[in-house]
């Protein structure tokens, strides 16, 4: 038994069209608290319950909060969650019907996180949400879903933050045997710290997060993002936010799934119909994602360049 479920693998009418490939979805949207961060964070929490672990801190306000205090409340472990002034009421209802503890603390993550790390006792573990082999191994297990179901993509999609899920499905890919499937890795203009760390050589940190796809505003990506990099065939692609408000609402009228412009991105990247021209086979992660609205959506696309 794990936290995560086995999600589905649907082929995308919509998508394939758009994209001039066959383009299947691993819908990891559908995974109870919303996103894919359950697969590593739900392995992870496993792992420290094991361990004895008397209560998980994480000082997420977004999915990766959701996925601790789901997996809290389903081990029977207290959850403490502090998360910045500048969350949502809606993020932290959503942590709060978990039964998650909220703490609110600081004007930014940061801050939020310095805090954090003060209340993790002897006994307690704190939950990173994408710096932390643990949840790349757990976030692998996407990838062992596909291969079992018998598709062998020559391309996978996906979306960058902290490079977290990037971290795992090259670690699955290559323990499938994979190492020839390339992952095109997509952020936000605004939010591209993979992208920027890829022209560096080495990661940095960048001045501030400019993008409405908050669940990808990682300044600086894990150093294991990076080394995927280098050890996997990995295209770096940036799209505007209004390219993934856009296939927000694409995607729900075309699947009747809502996903956060996080997701959205990964999504923009399959409905151009250049980028996957030289593709055949292509396997798209919907990340999922928990925190956005519709009307947020429509709100921001009003504002968006
Ligand atoms: C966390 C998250 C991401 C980015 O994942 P990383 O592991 O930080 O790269 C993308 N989409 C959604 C919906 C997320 O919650």
């Amino acid at each position: 038994m794990t936290l995560h479920i086995h999600t589905p693998l649907i082929e995308s009418r919509p998508l394939s069209l758009a994209a001039g490939a066959t383009v299947r979805l691993k819908l990891d949207a559908l995974q109870p608290c919303g996103s894919f961060k359950l697969r590593g964070v739900g392995h992870a929490c496993e792992i420290h319950h094991g361990r004895g672990a008397r209560h998980f801190v994480s000082s997420s306000g977004g999915n990766a909060g959701l996925a601790v205090a789901y997996a809290g409340r389903t081990l029977g472990v207290p959850v403490t969650v502090v998360v910045p002034e500048t969350t949502t009421e809606r993020a932290k209802q959503l942590l709060r019907l978990e039964d998650a503890k909220v703490v609110v603390h600081g004007s930014s993550w940061q801050e939020a996180n310095e805090l954090a790390l003060t209340l993790v006792g002897a006994e307690d573990a704190f939950i990173h949400p994408f710096d932390d082999p643990l949840l790349w191994a757990g976030h692998a297990s996407l990838v062992d879903e596909v291969a079992a179901a018998g598709f062998k993509p020559d391309a996978v999609v996906l979306s960058v933050g902290g490079g977290g899920l990037l971290s795992g499905v090259v670690q699955g890919l290559q323990r499938n045997g994979w190492d020839d499937v390339p992952v095109l890795a997509v952020e936000t203009r605004g939010a591209a710290s993979l992208h920027a760390a890829m022209q560096a050589g080495h990661t940095v940190e960048l001045p501030g997060i400019a993008s409405v796809a908050s669940s990808l505003g990682a300044k600086r990506v894990a150093e294991q993002a990076l080394a995927c990099t280098r050890a996997h065939p990995v295209h770096s692609h940036v799209v505007s936010d209004r390219a993934a408000l856009q296939a927000c609402e694409r995607f729900l009228l075309d699947h009747r799934l809502l996903v956060e412009p996080a997701c959205g991105a990964a999504l923009a990247l399959a409905y151009d119909e250049q980028t996957l021209a030289s593709y055949s086979r292509v396997l798209v992660v919907v990340c999922g994602g928990a925190t956005a609205t519709l009307e947020q959506i429509q709100a921001w696309l009003k504002q968006a360049h």
